[in-house]
């Protein structure tokens, strides 16, 4: 599923003194199979934005009537706001908003929050029910959550009876991700999945979504403030600034900006501001601001700088 946003603004508060502009103007499109990264700093609106993509937030039902009556009227009103997920129209009221929530899946910052059943396999069962079309039979739903929890990376039969409140922070994150993609929804949208964890968790994190992103999902969507985890990981990256969408491009395109990110406000990944450094120096190694690619072109320009001597 493709997901295509135009003129997308969201405003909280509307029409009060408290009014704040959280999404101005944004149009970004999102592609099947993309590893996709949304970053910015906190309040530029990653949140607010990816929580349209399942309906959660939805876009004035009154919007296609004003711009007509508008145009009716000999006036030029502003474009349209769209969004588009797959054949889904998110403009349009009549939308069936339970079907969408099934096929894009939504992990909150600190899922582990809203685990609430007694164990670990009714958090994931409660999940699955809910984004079930029709009423599913008692082996559905158990044949449903082993396989969320084996992806997941935990042991079914040691854990299913297991309060979640027993269970380590990495535990607990995995379930509730588990309770999400039992309903094996094709866009899996995660708000800072990693936030919180020491770095062994992160990598483990970073490295399920990889899974995920192979076996379960074709297409995954990360809020993040962690540059290297969007270098690293994602073919794509939104930067969010106050409520607008400053770029879209791939990491390796988007950190040779480095000083506009910077003047964002944002932090660059390691490797870029290696590079930069040996570049002030003269030495010119163009990578793709991973850790890897940034060791191969440090080698690479060594070797030459051998073989010319
Ligand atoms: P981010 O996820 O990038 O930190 P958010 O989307 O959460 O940003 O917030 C964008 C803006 O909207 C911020 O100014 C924030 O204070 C405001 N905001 C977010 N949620 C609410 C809310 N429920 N009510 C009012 N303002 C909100
Ligand atoms: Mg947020």
């Amino acid at each position: 599923m493709r997901i295509q946003a135009e003129h997308l603004s969201y405003t909280y508060n509307a029409k009060s003194p408290f009014a704040v502009a959280a999404l101005k103007d944004v149009s970004l499109t999102i592609e099947e199979g993309d590893f996709f990264g949304v970053i910015g700093r906190t309040g530029s609106g990653k949140s607010t934005f990816v929580q349209h993509l399942n309906g959660l937030l939805r876009l004035p039902s009154s919007l296609k009537r004003r711009y007509k009556q508008k145009v009716k009227r000999g006036q030029t009103p502003p474009p349209l706001p769209q969004l588009k997920v797959g054949e889904f129209d998110l403009a349009d009221r009549k939308t069936n908003f339970r079907a969408l929530r099934a096929k894009v899946g939504m992990v909150f910052q600190y899922p582990e929050y809203q685990l609430f059943a007694e164990t670990v396999a009714g958090d994931v069962a409660f999940g699955y029910k809910n984004f079930s079309e029709k009423k599913p039979t008692d082996e559905e739903v158990q044949t449903a959550v082993r396989a969320a929890l084996e992806v997941v990376g935990l042991n079914y039969e040691e854990l299913k009876d297991k309060s979640p409140f027993d269970l380590s922070g990495g535990q607990k994150r995995r379930v509730a991700i588990a309770g999400v993609i039992v309903s094996r929804p094709e866009v899996l949208v995660l708000d800072e999945p990693a936030a919180g964890l020491d770095p062994a968790g992160k990598r483990e994190i970073m490295e399920l979504l990889h899974k995920l992103h192979e076996e379960w999902c074709k297409t995954i969507v990360v809020v993040s403030h962690d540059m290297d985890e969007i270098a690293e990981n994602c073919n794509r990256v939104a930067v969010f600034s106050e409520g607008e969408v400053k770029y879209v491009l791939p990491p390796s395109e988007l950190f040779e900006k480095s000083e506009e990110l910077i003047s964002l406000g944002l932090d660059v990944p390691l490797a870029a501001k290696l590079t930069f450094a040996l570049r002030e120096r003269g030495i010119e190694v163009k990578n793709d601001f991973t850790v890897e690619g940034f060791i191969n072109s440090v080698l690479s320009y060594a070797k030459n700088e051998g073989e010319s001597e």
